[in-house]
């Protein structure tokens, strides 16, 4: 189980032992041998799996930093799970000298990443529609790739970028190693695993969770009109600080989130009719605990990596078993314990059936718990946005200095500070807002004074 074994380079190993990475996972094991002799491989995990890893120290490993060309590329579905994976493959890279990594996805204007583009990268990482883009411009070639990696391939075929997909690979060179990982594998993956991989050796690993670590719930309802009730009577009866509520429409999704708002929780809704400042204000405040729950589509919550939900609810049963695989497997992660509730009524029961005979599960319907006659908790944190962020050099440091210093607000009260371009969000606890909001408005940051304010649910919570 070890990495000294393989013939990985130096430097990689140099890496792996200051990241700490002493065994290699079940997935690195079975895949590692394969993909470091160049083999075509199909490989079964998911996030958390530590399959970045195995397909990166494989890119890696055949990679010529002298050779200033694209030799790797790496598909995502999402913007943050490409900017995850860049991040990985960089912390493995650490110690080799000269490797650049570029990310180029969509939401981000294209003039920039032609910049960057124009100076040369080794390995790119990015989400199909924008990596079209720049092939049609003719500002990206790949006439030289080496390897091709396609990452939450099941993702990336749900978001539809079949046809993003099939121009890029006509735009590779025939001869090159094909690394292709996904969690589940519908016809039209294995038809295109089929046309596209040579003799692939497919590595499985069995989910990283097994019974134990998800409790499930299905909740049978009586009629449809009971499906909101019942959602806020398990919200306040659990009590969650980090859940998703999975729907299944947009539309539903921000309703429900509308709803909940007007219960007085902090929700708020993840669909694609966000615009990416939304989407990404919308997962600032979510990981930084000042909103406790999301409620979000299924395509809209691909390649999130949220760490430590305590809940997920289904607030219609999934339309199939691989979906409600997926929903329920954002909960109980590294080791912990998770609990999923499925809602759902009489005329659903022949999905939950379905659930049972697909998953070997046997479904043992509740009730809706009692309403406890509370008033709805509160998320532990507040978010601010301070209007200014990396163009005007702000680092987390001086966010942190500006609300700690004299008269401010204690180190622990702080929590997440992320810096975007032109402005930057800082979680602060609940009940130092406002000493929080003082003192950044009467302080200077990097000795000028930003606009600051407190980030609230835009119409979704109308008591705030
Ligand atoms: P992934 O499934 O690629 O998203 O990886 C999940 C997490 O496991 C990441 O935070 C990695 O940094 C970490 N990781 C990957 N491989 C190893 C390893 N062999 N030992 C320890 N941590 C690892």
């Amino acid at each position: 189980m070890s990495f000294s074994n393989l013939g990985l380079q130096p430097a990689l190993l140099e890496s792996l032992s200051s990241l700490g990475y002493e065994t290699m996972t079940p997935i690195q094991a079975q895949s590692l041998p394969y993909i470091l002799a160049g083999q075509d491989v199909i490989g079964q995990g998911k996030t958390g799996s530590g399959k970045t890893a195995a397909f990166g120290l494989g890119l890696l490993n055949r990679l010529d930093p002298e050779r200033f060309e694209v030799q790797a590329l790496v598909l995502c579905p999402t913007r943050e799970l490409a900017d995850q994976v860049a991040r990985e493959i960089r912390r493995l890279a650490r110690a080799t000298a000269n490797v650049k990594v570029l990310t180029l996805c969509g939401g981000t204007p294209i003039g920039p990443q032609i910049g960057s583009l124009a100076h040369g990268a080794h390995i790119i990482v990015g989400t199909p529609g924008r990596i079209e883009d720049h092939l049609r411009k003719g500002t990206l070639n790949l006439n030289r790739l080496e390897t091709l990696v396609l990452d939450e391939a099941d993702r990336m075929f749900d978001m539809g970028f079949q046809s993003a997909l099939e121009a890029i690979f006509g735009c590779v060179p025939g001869k090159r190693q094909n690394l292709l990982f996904s969690a589940t594998f519908p016809e039209e993956i294995q038809k295109v695993a089929e046309r596209l991989m040579h003799k692939p050796v497919r590595v499985q690993v069995a989910e990283s969770h097994d019974d134990s670590s998800i409790r499930q719930h299905f909740i049978r309802l009586q009629d449809e009109n009971q499906r909101m009730n019942a959602l806020c009577a398990l919200l306040l009866k659990l009590r969650p600080e980090s859940s998703v509520v999975f729907c299944n429409t947009r539309r539903e999704t921000q309703e429900v989130a509308d709803e909940l708002g007007r219960e007085g929780f902090d929700a708020l809704a993840l669909h694609g009719d966000l615009e990416q400042k939304e989407r990404d204000q919308t997962l600032v405040r979510f990981a930084n605990k000042s909103a406790s729950i999301l409620v979000a589509t299924d395509v809209a919550a691909r390649g999130l990596d949220i760490e430590s939900l305590d809940a997920v609810f289904n607030y219609h049963i999934a339309r199939d078993s691989d979906v409600h695989t997926h929903r329920i497997g954002r909960t109980g992660r590294a080791g912990e314990q998770g609990s999923a509730y499925t809602l759902y009524t009489e005329k659903e029961s022949h999905k939950a059936v379905r659930l049972e005979a697909e998953l070997d599960l046997s479904i043992e319907p509740e009730p809706v718990p009692e309403r406890v006659d509370e008033r709805a908790y509160k998320a532990p944190m507040v978010t601010l946005q301070i209007d200014g962020g990396r163009k005007q050099k702000v680092r987390p440091g001086d966010v942190l200095g500006a609300l700690t210093g004299e008269k401010g607000i204690a180190g622990k009260q702080v929590g997440r500070i992320n810096i975007f371009d032109q402005w930057a969000y800082v979680a602060v606890a609940r009940d130092a807002k406002k000493a929080a909001l003082q003192k950044l408005r009467d302080g200077k940051l990097k000795g000028r004074s930003f606009r600051v304010r407190e980030i609230s649910n835009r119409g979704a919570n109308p008591r705030q």
